[in-house]
C-alpha cells in the first residue's frame, strides 16, 4: 500500500425512510430558530409541506433555485436571507438547490441543513459553483459543506425514472473517478466501490418501479457514498469533460451518464486496478462495457447528439477540455479526447 492522506469531511447524516420527521430536532441541534427553506420552482410543493411541518422555525421560503446557480439568483437569495434574519438554510432538492444554499453559506455564516432529493451528491462536498455571464466557476470552501444531511428515500419517490437513472449514473461517475484519483486513498476507494455496487444493483429496480422504497433506499445510500467520494478525491478527465459540455448548455446528469463509459475507455489501460473494482461491483470483466450495458438497460439517452450537442461543437469542446493540464491516469491529449467525444456523440459501445 502506498502512503496516503485521508481528510474526513465533517457532517452529520440522518438516513432512512421517514427521517425528514427529524428535521425540527436537527435544527434545534444546530441552534437554528429561523430557517430559510430553498427549492426549485418545480419542488415548491414539497417545500411548502416542509415549511408547514417546521411552523415557527421557518423564517421563509425561496423557490427560485436553478441549474448551475446563476449569480443573479444567488444574490437575490442572499438578500432574502438577510432580510428575513435567517440563521440557517434548509435545502430541499437536487444539486441545483444545494448549490444555492452553498452560495448563501459562502458569503455568510449560515449553516446548511441539506435534504437531497436526487443522487447528485453535492450535499457531501465543500465544492460550490456559480455561473456569471454564461461561465461557471467552481471552488472549494469548508463553509459550504452542509453541517447536517437528512437522507429520506421517501422524498426521492417522485423523481421520474429517466432523471433517477441519469442522476444515479452521475453518482457512479463520482465513484469511478475517485477509484483512479491521483489523491485517492483506500478508505475513499472502499466507499466508491460500495457506492457503485449499491447504485448498479438498485437503479434497474428504481427504473422499473419508482415507488420501490427498498430500491430507492439502496440508491440513496449509494449516492451518499458517491458524494463523499466526489468531495474527497480529485476528479479527472470525465468530470472535466462534463463541466466543459455543461458550458454548451447540455443537461448535467444526462451528460455525465453518456460520457462516462467513453471517459472510462480512455483511461482503462492506465487504471487497471480501478477498472477491475468497477467491473467487480457491476458484474462483468470489462468495466467501460459493463457501464454502457447498465445504461442501455436503464433506457436513458446514450448519445450526446440526443441531448443537444451539435456536431460542429465537438472540436471546440475537445480543445477547451485539453488546453490546461490536470491529473488523469492517461495523458490528456486533443486527438484521443476528440475521438472520445465523437464516440460519445454517436453513442457507440466502447470496444472491450
Ligand atoms: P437538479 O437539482 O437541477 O434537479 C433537476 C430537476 O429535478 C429540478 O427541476 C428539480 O426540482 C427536480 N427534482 C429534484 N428532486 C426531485 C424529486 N425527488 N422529485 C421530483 N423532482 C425532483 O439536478 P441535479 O442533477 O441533482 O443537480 C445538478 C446540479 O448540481 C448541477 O448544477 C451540478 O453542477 C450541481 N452539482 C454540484 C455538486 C457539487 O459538489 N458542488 C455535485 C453534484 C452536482
Amino acid at each position: 500500500m502506498n502512503p496516503f492522506v485521508y481528510n474526513g469531511l465533517p457532517s452529520r447524516v440522518i438516513f432512512g425512510a421517514g427521517s425528514i420527521a427529524q428535521l425540527p430536532a436537527e435544527l434545534d441541534r444546530l441552534g437554528a430558530k429561523r430557517a430559510l427553506l430553498l427549492s426549485t420552482p418545480e419542488q415548491k410543493q414539497s417545500l411548502q409541506e416542509v415549511s408547514k411541518a417546521l411552523g415557527a422555525r421557518c423564517a421563509g421560503t425561496y423557490d427560485k433555485a436553478a441549474m448551475h446557480v446563476p449569480v443573479e439568483i444567488a444574490e437575490d437569495a442572499r438578500r432574502v436571507a438577510r432580510e428575513l434574519g435567517a440563521d440557517c438554510c434548509v435545502t430541499v432538492g437536487g444539486g441545483s438547490t444545494t448549490g444555492l444554499g452553498k452560495a448563501i453559506a459562502l458569503t455568510s455564516t449560515l449553516p446548511i441543513l441539506a435534504v437531497p432529493t436526487t443522487y447528485a451528491g453535492s450535499e457531501m462536498t465543500p465544492i460550490y459553483g456559480l455561473t456569471e455571464g454564461g461561465l461557471k466557476k467552481t471552488g472549494r470552501d469548508a463553509r459550504v459543506l452542509p453541517k447536517t444531511v437528512i437522507y429520506d428515500p421517501k422524498l426521492t419517490l417522485s423523481l421520474p425514472a429517466a432523471m433517477s437513472a441519469a442522476s444515479g449514473m452521475n453518482a457512479i461517475a463520482h465513484c469511478v473517478e475517485a477509484l483512479y484519483a491521483h489523491d485517492g486513498n483506500p478508505i475513499i476507494s472502499l466507499m466508491a466501490e460500495e457506492g457503485i455496487r449499491a447504485l448498479a444493483a438498485s437503479l434497474p429496480r428504481v427504473v422499473s418501479d419508482g415507488r420501490d422504497i427498498e430500491a430507492r433506499t439502496d440508491a440513496l445510500y449509494g449516492a451518499w457514498l458517491a458524494g463523499v467520494a466526489l468531495g474527497s478525491a480529485g476528479m479527472a478527465l470525465h468530470h472535466k469533460l462534463c463541466h466543459v459540455l455543461g458550458g454548451f448548455g447540455l443537461p448535467h446528469a444526462e451528460t455525465h451518464s453518456i460520457v462516462l463509459p467513453h471517459a472510462m475507455k480512455y483511461n482503462s489501460a492506465a487504471a487497471p486496478a480501478a477498472m477491475a473494482r468497477v467491473a467487480r461491483s457491476i458484474g462483468g470483466n470489462d468495466a467501460p462495457g459493463a457501464v454502457w450495458d447498465l445504461e442501455s438497460r436503464l433506457g436513458i439517452p446514450m448519445r450526446l447528439a440526443d441531448v443537444g450537442m451539435k456536431q460542429v461543437d465537438i472540436e471546440r469542446a475537445a480543445k477547451i477540455a485539453t488546453e490546461a493540464p490536470y491529473p488523469n491516469p492517461r495523458k490528456v491529449e486533443y486527438g484521443p479526447v476528440l475521438e472520445l467525444l465523437k464516440a460519445a456523440w454517436e453513442g457507440r459501445r466502447p470496444a472491450g
